[in-house]
Order: structure tokens, then C-alpha cells, then sequence
């Protein structure tokens, strides 16, 4: 199973209704089935995950109403991973086009995670808890507002794909042009971005 797939995989688990501030009903069933789809993926990642699965109801709760929050620093990465891909089982529901100004999801909350640009080359932010969009300009990073065009690179990747990066905050926003790739496909964009990370921090993506 590739990552584009695990990811295609995670995006198709049923989750309870859900709205910011709500309890994550049947929240065991939910996370269970994400350590199945990381089985199928990485035995030892879903290892990792699957001490959560022994957690209290109220436990699990409160961990996902961490995740919300964006407050699972101190967690193991595998654990990170589960509880993040739970949240948006809840959350996905809630994706719809909307208006922002940064990389702050104006329907939940959640930080953007990548992006694409339309037919027309605007750049459009998309949720990586709700998958909400929104468009902001290409000229200023998003999470910190940096407009200065020497503090801001992008990486070329395959035909479709680009790496921002912005030297001030540090943050990387992987994104995808629709005008080469047609359509937009989530999963593989966020699996290509990882790729997009791995390899600049490894030095093999030339600006
Ligand atoms: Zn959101
Ligand atoms: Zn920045």
C-alpha cells in the first residue's frame, strides 16, 4: 500500500456527526479502524498507534480534543498520526469553500496543510482537519506573512507539484497546480508532500 493510498483509505472512515465542542461519540470504533488502515500500511507504525486503543472513552475524548487544539507536541509521531487522522474521520463533514486570509481554517480552526492553484493560477489553502478552502495570495507566506520575494522559495516537483518554503517561519506548504494535473486529489497531494519534505531536508530538491 503506498501512502497516497493509506491516506485515500483514512479519508473513507465513517465518523459520528461532529461540530467543534461536541463529544467524539463511539471515538474506540473510530480510532480502531485508523490502526487497521495503518496495519495494512506499516505494521510497526500502527504497533506504535495501538497503545491509544487501551485508552478510556473519556481519555480518548480528551486526546482528540487535543488534537483539535493542535496540543499533541509531547506524543509519540505514531500516536500523532492516529489521533490526527480520527479528528478528521469528525471533522471532514465540516470541509466546505470559504474565506480566510492565513493558513488559520476559517471554519474550524486548523492550520492549512497544502494547497493548489486553480485554472486561473490563484492559490487556494486547503484544511488538514477539514479540508475547508479558501484562497490567499502567492505572494506572502501564509502562516507568518512574510512578503519579502528573497525569503521565499518554491521547489519544482514532477510536473504538478511545488514546494513553498518560507526562510523566515520555517514552514513548508506542499501544493499542486491544477492546470497540469486536472483535478485535485488529496490524498496523493499531502502523500507527494511528505515526499516534497523528506527530500528538501535531505537536500535533494534543487530551488
Ligand atoms: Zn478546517
Ligand atoms: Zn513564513
Amino acid at each position: 500500500m503506498t501512502l497516497a493510498e493509506l491516506y485515500r483509505e483514512l479519508d473513507a472512515i465513517p465518523a459520528p456527526d461532529w461540530t467543534p465542542g461536541a463529544p467524539f461519540r463511539e471515538a474506540g470504533a473510530v480510532l480502531r479502524a485508523v490502526v487497521e488502515r495503518l496495519r495494512a500500511y506499516d505494521p510497526e507504525l500502527a504497533e506504535e498507534a495501538a497503545g491509544l486503543l487501551g485508552l478510556e472513552a473519556g481519555e480518548l475524548e480528551a486526546l482528540l480534543a487535543e488534537a483539535y487544539a493542535g496540543e499533541l507536541g509531547d506524543r509519540p509521531e505514531a500516536e500523532r498520526f492516529a489521533l490526527l487522522a480520527a479528528l478528521r474521520a469528525y471533522a471532514r463533514g465540516m470541509g466546505r469553500e470559504a474565506e480566510g486570509e492565513d493558513a488559520r481554517c476559517p471554519v474550524c480552526g486548523g492550520e492549512a496543510d497544502v494547497a493548489y492553484l486553480d485554472e486561473e493560477g490563484f492559490r487556494h489553502l486547503v484544511c488538514g482537519v477539514c479540508d475547508s478552502r479558501w484562497t490567499v495570495p502567492r505572494i506572502a507566506c501564509p502562516y507568518c506573512g512574510e512578503t519579502r520575494h528573497e525569503r521565499l522559495r518554491y521547489y519544482p516537483y514532477d510536473p504538478h507539484y511545488r514546494l513553498y518554503q518560507c526562510l523566515t517561519c520555517g514552514a513548508t506548504l506542499p501544493a499542486v497546480d491544477l492546470r497540469e494535473a486536472g483535478r485535485l486529489d488529496l490524498p496523493s497531494l499531502r502523500a507527494a508532500g511528505v515526499e516534497m519534505r523528506y527530500l528538501l531536508e535531505t537536500q535533494r530538491v534543487e530551488g
